[in-house]
C-alpha cells in the first residue's frame, strides 16, 4: 500500500536526480512534497555573516525550487529548528511519512534521532537512506567484524565489495505535489532575512547549484586520465568537486561512475581519493572520540605551544615562509586551498609552530567552502601524525623544499604574496634572510622575516613526539 502524501526532507543532497530518499518516496507515495530547512542551530554558530557555505546552499536551494517549479511543483522552505519544523510541517500538509538521506556528522546524527522520535510520537513514519556514500561506516569491516584502522586494506576491501548496483544512478520518475496545493505553505526566505549577506565565489568550480556541479564533472571527466600527474598542483590540477559532494549537488555514484568509465591510471587514483572520503567517514563513525581527541590516544599527552602570536601569524599568512603564507591567504580570500597546500600549511602549524592540530582544524572549518568534519579531521590528524594511517612523526615537510617542488617558478606565491614579486625564481622559496631577528621585516613592504627557524623547530617537534611515544 502506498503512502498518500510523503515529505522528503532535503539536506546535504541538493538535487532531484539520483537522490535515494526522493526516488524511494516517489516509488512509495502518491504525492511527494520537498522541504528544505535552514537550520538555525547550525547558522547561529557561524561567526561570519558573509559565510560562503550559506550562499552556496541558498543558491542551490533556489535552483532546486526553480527546477521543481518547472515540473509544476515548488520547494517548501523554512528557517528554524528542524526538530520542531519537520513534525509541524508534516502534520500541516497531512504527510503519512517523511523520507530523508542519512547524514553522518555528529550533530546531524543527534538531530535526526530527535526528529525520528518526534515524528513517531505523532504517528508519522520516517525512513533514512544511505545516499551520501557508496558504503556507510559499518559496511566495510575486517573479517573479524572490527573496523579498519589503515587505509590500504580498507580500500582493497571497499573495491572488492563494489558491485554495479552500488553506483547505479536511480531513476528519474517524480510525482510531486502541484504548486497550487502547496501555495499556502510556501514562504519567501532570503539571505538577508536570515541575517546573512551574499558571499562571492572566486573559482568557477565553487559556483553553487547542480547545473554547475554537472558542468565541472563533465569537464573534469576528460582530464581524469592525467590525475595521477596533476593532483599535486596548487591550482587547477584536481576536480574541485569537493563542495558539490559536500552539499550533494552531485551524487557520489555519479562521481564513481565517471571514474570507472574512464579506465585510466589517473581515474583509478581519483577513485582512491573518493575512497579516502569514505574511509574518514567510517573512522568518525567507528571512533567518534576523534572529533575531540587524537586517534592515537598516546598523543593526547603532548604539551602543545600556546604562542598566540604564532597562531595569529599562521592564520593571517604572515609566518615569513612564502608557500605557507600564500596558502593561508588563498584560504581566507577564497574559501579554497589545494590538497597539497592543506598538507603543507597544516604540517607547518603542528611541526614548525608546535601548535595543537585542533586549533588549525577549527580554523579550516571556519573558512573552507568544502568543510566536511570527517575529511577535515582525518586530514589534520594525518598531517599531525596523530591519526590513523598518518605520516610518521619523524617525517616532517620542509616548507622550502615543498615550495621548490610544487611552485617551481614561484607564480602561486607571487599571486598571493605580492610583497615578494621582486624576488627571483630561486630566492622566492626562502624566508627573508640577513641579520633579521625572528619575525622582523627586512624591507619597507613589510613582509616579515621567518617567525621560527625550521631546523630548530623540527628538532623540537621530534623531541616532543618522541617523549610521548616513549611513555607508552
Ligand atoms: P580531487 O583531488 O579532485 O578528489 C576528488 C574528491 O575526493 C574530493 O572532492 C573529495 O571529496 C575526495 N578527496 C580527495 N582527497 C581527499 C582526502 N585526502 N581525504 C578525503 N577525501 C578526499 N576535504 C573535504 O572535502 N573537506 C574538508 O574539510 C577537508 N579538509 C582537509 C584538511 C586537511 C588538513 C587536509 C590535508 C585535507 C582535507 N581535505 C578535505 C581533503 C582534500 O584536501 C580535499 O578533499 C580536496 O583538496 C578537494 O579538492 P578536489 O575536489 O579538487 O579533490
Amino acid at each position: 500500500m502506498k503512502y498518500k502524501v510523503s515529505l522528503v526532507w532535503i539536506r546535504r543532497d541538493l538535487r532531484l536526480e539520483d537522490n535515494i530518499a526522493l526516488s524511494r518516496a516517489c516509488a512509495e507515495s502518491e504525492k511527494v512534497i520537498l522541504v528544505f530547512i535552514f537550520d538555525t542551530n547550525i547558522l547561529s554558530q557561524l561567526s561570519s555573516k558573509e559565510d560562503r557555505r550559506v550562499t552556496f546552499i541558498y543558491d542551490s536551494v533556489m535552483e532546486l525550487d526553480h527546477e521543481l517549479r518547472s515540473c509544476g511543483s515548488a520547494l517548501v522552505c523554512r528557517h528554524g529548528d528542524p526538530v520542531e519544523e519537520i513534525p509541524l510541517l508534516a502534520r500541516e500538509v497531512g504527510a503519512d511519512a517523511v523520507f530523508l538521506n542519512e547524514d553522518y556528522a555528529p550533530y546531524a546524527i543527534q538531530r535526526d534521532k530527535k526528529v525520528h522520535s518526534a515524528l513517531k510520537k505523532i504517528g508519522i513514519s520516517s525512513q533514512a537512506f544511505e545516499d551520501h556514500v557508496i558504503f556507510s561506516g559499518q559496511e566495510v569491516m575486517k573479517k573479524d567484524g572490527s573496523p579498519y584502522r589503515v587505509f590500504t586494506p580498507y580500500k582493497k576491501a571497499w573495491l572488492q565489495k563494489l558491485k554495479r548496483e552500488n553506483y547505479q544512478v536511480s531513476n528519474r520518475s517524480f510525482n510531486f505535489c502541484d504548486e497550487k496545493s502547496l501555495r499556502k505553505y510556501l514562504k519567501t526566505i532570503s539571505l538577508e532575512k536570515m541575517g546573512f549577506i551574499r558571499a562571492s565565489f572566486v573559482f568557477d568550480f565553487q559556483k553553487p547549484g547542480r547545473k554547475n556541479g554537472l558542468k565541472i564533472l563533465k569537464k573534469y571527466t576528460s582530464q581524469l586520465k592525467d590525475y595521477h600527474e596533476t593532483r599535486n598542483s596548487l591550482e587547477g590540477g584536481t576536480s574541485g568537486l569537493s563542495v558539490h559532494l559536500r552539499f550533494g549537488t552531485l551524487s557520489i555514484r555519479e562521481c564513481v561512475q565517471a571514474s570507472l568509465s574512464n579506465r585510466s591510471e589517473g581515474s583509478a587514483v581519483w577513485l582512491s581519493e573518493l575512497i579516502w572520503r569514505e574511509f574518514y567517514q567510517m573512522i568518525l563513525l567507528q571512533f567518534p572520540y576523534v572529533f575531540k581527541s587524537c586517534f592515537q590516544k598516546k598523543y593526547d599527552a603532548i604539551q602543545w605551544s600556546d604562542n598566540e602570536e604564532h597562531f595569529k601569524a599562521w592564520c593571517e599568512g604572515r609566518t615569513g615562509y612564502p608557500i605557507v603564507d600564500a596558502g593561508m591567504r588563498e584560504l581566507k580570500a577564497t574559501g579554497w586551498m589545494s590538497n597539497r597546500l592543506r598538507m603543507v600549511t597544516a604540517t607547518f602549524l603542528v611541526k614548525d609552530l608546535l601548535i595543537d592540530w585542533r586549533r588549525g582544524e577549527r580554523y579550516f572549518a571556519e573558512y573552507l567552502l568544502d568543510f566536511e568534519l570527517a575529511s577535515n579531521n582525518g586530514g589534520w590528524q594525518w598531517c599531525a601524525s596523530t591519526g590513523c594511517d598518518a605520516q610518521p612523526y619523524f617525517r616532517i615537510f620542509n616548507p622550502i623544499r615543498q615550495s621548490q617542488q610544487f611552485d617551481p617558478d614561484g607564480e602561486f606565491i607571487k599571486k598571493w604574496v605580492p610583497e615578494l614579486e621582486h624576488r627571483s625564481k630561486k630566492e622566492i622559496h626562502y624566508p627573508l634572510s640577513g641579520n633579521l631577528e625572528l619575525g622582523e621585516s627586512e624591507n619597507l613592504n613589510h613582509y616579515p622575516g621567518p617567525i621560527v627557524a625550521h631546523d630548530v623547530q623540527k628538532k623540537l617537534a621530534l623531541q616532543m613526539f618522541k617523549k610521548v611515544s616513549e611513555l607508552t
